[in-house]
């Protein structure tokens, strides 16, 4: 069975689907290996370190996207590039395919079955599979560091001959995976940390990196599908936003992770609450891709309001691309083995991990969620 591994070509993504270890050990399993000349260049793998695992260095894109059984991407593919995936053909890769309408439709019209990382359940068994954990964890990771380049004082507390300088402050909104990773990373910078999230069972993985959890007694579930949050009502949100502002307000560092699938993501931190910032301090904002979770949030713009810096960053984990890299190519090649039976791709659909991330197949939309999305 012949395996694609395509040059990413949206701008700054710098990830690559595979990198040469795991393309090592799939050679290994008798699989054919094609990867696209310069794939791995932003993330610091050379032509040569592909053709000493094993694979075959290609040029060629149309015959990379046309022949093979299986091509392998990190970010969803152009209609371009799409349209030269010959139909039977398989695409594993991120596709957001709750939203690329466009993409869907076209990669079922043309016979190809598609499988989105990000639909990957989260579940024990599909968890070296969960791509959106190990890049969500990345961006937590880095959101903590762009705000102490930004931030113009120390994270740590300092006893010096010129004086003792307090720790910063950073109240973390969403402690999800993201989150949990910002938490770890602030402490580690020896700032002090507060946490909030809708999710109260997420309290004791707060406490337990040494973060305080602040409460906010909602009196309705905020538990969705499959343990994520769900969209909580207009009181809640006023409640929660009351109860979070004093915690934003004496804040140094701000960094908001809150999403719920499907939806825009809530509005937590207020232009007033940006406004009673102390000069100087910084949000991150990781859900400005869906809209954000600050009122000023621009995404893939940082903007000054009220001396309050505020970055709306997009695609963090790409700025970390060799160990994003290494991740998603575990996660992916992971996903692909469990796949093969006897040499070829093997799709069954009373799977739950095939049902849950097959998103087009024989050309239909075969995903309930994305098919009524699609509608
Ligand atoms: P996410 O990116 O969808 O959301 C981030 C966080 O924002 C979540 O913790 C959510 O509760 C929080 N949030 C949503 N609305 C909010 C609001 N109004 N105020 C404050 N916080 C709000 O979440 P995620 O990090 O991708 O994952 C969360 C879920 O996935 C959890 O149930 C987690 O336990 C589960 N998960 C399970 C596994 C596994 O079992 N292998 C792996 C990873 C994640």
């Amino acid at each position: 069975m012949k395996i694609a591994v395509i040059k990413e070509t949206n701008p700054g993504e710098q990830r690559v689907a595979l990198i040469p270890d795991l393309v090592a050990r799939l050679v290994k399993q008798g699989l054919e290996i094609w990867v696209e000349a310069r794939a791995g260049e932003k993330s610091f793998w050379s032509n040569e370190a592909y053709t000493q695992a094993g694979a075959e260095v290609i040029a060629d894109t149309d015959r990379l996207w046309g022949e093979p059984d299986v091509v392998l991407k990190v970010a969803p593919p152009n209609p371009a590039e799409a349209g030269k995936l010959r139909s039977g053909a398989t695409l594993i890769s991120c596709l957001t395919p709750l939203a690329n309408e466009q993409l869907m439709s076209q990669l079922a019209s043309q016979g190809v079955t598609s499988l989105a990382m990000e639909l990957i359940p989260r579940s024990t068994r599909a968890q070296s599979m969960d791509a959106l954990s190990s890049q969500a964890s990345i961006a937590g990771y880095k959101a903590v560091l762009l705000a102490a380049a930004a931030l113009p004082k120390y994270f740590p507390m300092l006893t010096t001959a010129a004086g003792t300088i307090a720790p910063a402050k950073v109240f973390i909104i969403g402690a999800g995976v993201a989150g949990l990773q910002a938490i770890a990373t602030a402490r580690r910078l020896g700032a002090i940390v507060e946490a909030f999230d809708i999710r109260p069972a997420v309290r004791e993985e707060v406490q337990s990196l040494g973060a305080k959890f602040i409460e906010v007694p909602l009196n309705e579930d905020t538990v969705g599908e499959n343990g994520y949050a769900k969209e909580v009502s207009q009181s809640a949100k006023e409640l929660t936003q009351a109860t979070i502002a004093q915690h934003v307000r004496s804040a140094d560092v701000v960094i908001t992770t809150a999403q719920v699938p499907g939806k825009k993501a809530p509005l937590l931190v207020t232009a007033e609450m940006v406004s009673q910032m102390r000069p100087g301090s910084v949000i991150v904002d990781l859900a400005a891709e869906q809209g954000g979770n600050c009122a000023y949030t621009e995404a893939g713009k940082s903007i000054d309001r009220h001396q309050v810096m505020v970055i709306g960053t997009i695609n963090l984990p790409a700025s970390v691309p060799v160990h994003a890299s290494q991740l998603y190519s575990k996660n992916i090649s992971t996903l692909l083995q469990y796949l093969i039976k006897d040499g070829v791709l093997n799709l069954d659909f009373t799977d739950d991990i095939v049902s849950s991330t097959c998103v087009t197949h024989e050309g239909k939309i075969c995903h309930d969620r994305v098919r009524n999305f699609v509608k």
